[in-house]
């Protein structure tokens, strides 16, 4: 691993840098909608001055530019505090896969958009009984002459009420063995016989969806890949999203560290600030120690993609490693607040705003989301450590 940068790697980031002064992304709205029209602005603000897909090919609107590049872009960001791009599932998922496995028209007609934050795009895995044994879903699709109809049901599906495509995978052989009966498609979600119903959380948010298909009528020319060939592409989008989005969202989770430890010198315990307090310092230091660890880590899983091409199973560590650690973290915030923590925003006994009980709250999905805690443990016993499969 080489943690230094050569000068047109610095010259990048110093350019960026100076765009990200020159043109702050301002306070982000709270409503969904407002947010999701903000977030699609910026993002194409950034597309527009060439800061979008910067390690995509330049034939399809990216910078052509390396995968050190699209990192520093990803640390510039994050030090800048600029919100994430909106079209998260399409960036870190989509778009690379189209790219790996799409045909070139499907290239042609869905990368620039993705960029430009044109088309949001949402990902259609999980269904209420394939979750973490996903090979098991029983969305549907069958052969209509040059196109598919597919019926059935997704859940959690992020973002899907704001999206204009989802990556479905779907069966199109019930007689073959699980893994292999699946499809990966692209459907147009403002096709007729879809409906989408939001699911509230824990936190008031309505991220998550609930997705129905009814006689969806999908173009054979919307496969990727091979029919019946959708699993390997499952897996590596699944590999892109948790190397990808592990790597942004630890450099994310060192900015609330800083802002934590900024809290702790002057939220006041007892007349002192909370980080006079012996076990708050520990926990602390603690924090800091695991987010240097996830730093290099990070790094290192780096390295490997830099030299194989695309990310592996490693990614699982990252991606387990990060997310209980966040937690973690969070939940030392919620103990340096104390029982201030209780409160909801809006008082003036809240610090931050609230936004520490929100945040902890929304990490509790971080251990589930892109596969448990329990599963990352499973790919990472049997594909890195190579150990005997689960029963
Ligand atoms: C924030 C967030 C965003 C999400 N966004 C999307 C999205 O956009 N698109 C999408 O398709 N899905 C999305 N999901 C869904 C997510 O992928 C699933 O929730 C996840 O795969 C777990 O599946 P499940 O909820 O069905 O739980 P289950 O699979 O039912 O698991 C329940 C419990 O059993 C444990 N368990 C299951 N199998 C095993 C095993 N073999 N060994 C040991 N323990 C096991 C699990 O670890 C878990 O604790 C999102 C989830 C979250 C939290």
């Amino acid at each position: 691993m080489d943690l230094s940068y050569s000068a047109a790697e610095e010259r990048f980031r110093s350019e960026l840098r100076a765009w990200l002064q020159r043109n702050p992304a301002g306070p982000e709205p709270e409503e969904i909608n407002a947010f999701v029209f903000y977030g699609k602005a910026w993002q194409r603000k950034l597309y527009e001055a060439g800061w979008c897909g910067i390690a995509w090919p330049k034939e399809y609107g990216g910078r052509g530019a390396t995968l050190i590049e699209q990192i520093i872009f990803q640390e510039e960001m994050a030090r800048a505090r600029a919100p994430l791009l909106i079209n998260l599932a399409g960036l870190t998922m989509g778009g690379p896969v189209l790219i790996a496995h799409g045909t070139e028209e499907q290239k042609q007609r869905h990368l620039k958009k993705i960029l430009a934050a044109d088309e949001i795009w949402c990902q259609g895995f999980s269904e209420p009984n394939a979750g973490s044994d996903l090979a098991a879903l029983k969305t549907r699709a069958v052969r209509d002459g040059d196109s598919f109809l597919v019926n059935g049901q997704k859940v959690w599906t992020s973002y899907a009420r704001f999206a204009d495509w989802c990556m479905l995978l779907v069966r199109t052989d019930p007689d073959a063995p699980k893994h292999r009966g699946i499809t990966f498609l692209l459907v147009d979600m403002h096709s007729p016989g879809i409906s989408v119903r939001p699911l509230k959380q824990i936190n008031g948010a309505e991220d998550f969806n609930e997705v129905f298909f009814e006689d969806v009528r999908v173009p054979r020319a919307n496969v990727i890949g091979e029919v019946n060939g959708g699993w390997e592409i499952a897996i590596t989008t699944l590999m892109h999203e948790r190397a990808t989005l592990t790597f942004s969202r630890q450099l994310q989770s060192r900015v609330a560290l800083n802002d934590m430890i900024a809290l702790a010198r002057t939220w006041q315990h007892d007349g002192h600030p909370a980080i006079a307090d012996p076990l708050l310092r520990q926990r602390i230091a603690q924090a800091i120690i695991e987010s240097a660890a996830i730093r290099y880590t990070a790094y290192r899983s780096l390295t490997k993609t830099l030299r194989g091409g695309v990310p592996g199973p490693e990614g699982s560590m990252e991606k387990l490693f990060w997310s209980e650690m966040y937690q973690r973290q969070l939940e030392t915030a919620l103990a340096i607040e104390g029982p201030y923590a209780q409160l909801v925003a809006g008082s003036d006994r809240v610090p931050d705003d609230g936004q520490w009980p929100s945040l902890f709250l929304y990490s509790r999905g971080r251990t589930i989301a892109a596969g448990s805690s329990e599963i990352q443990r499973n790919i990472i016993a049997e594909r890195v450590l190579g150990l005997p499969r689960a029963k």
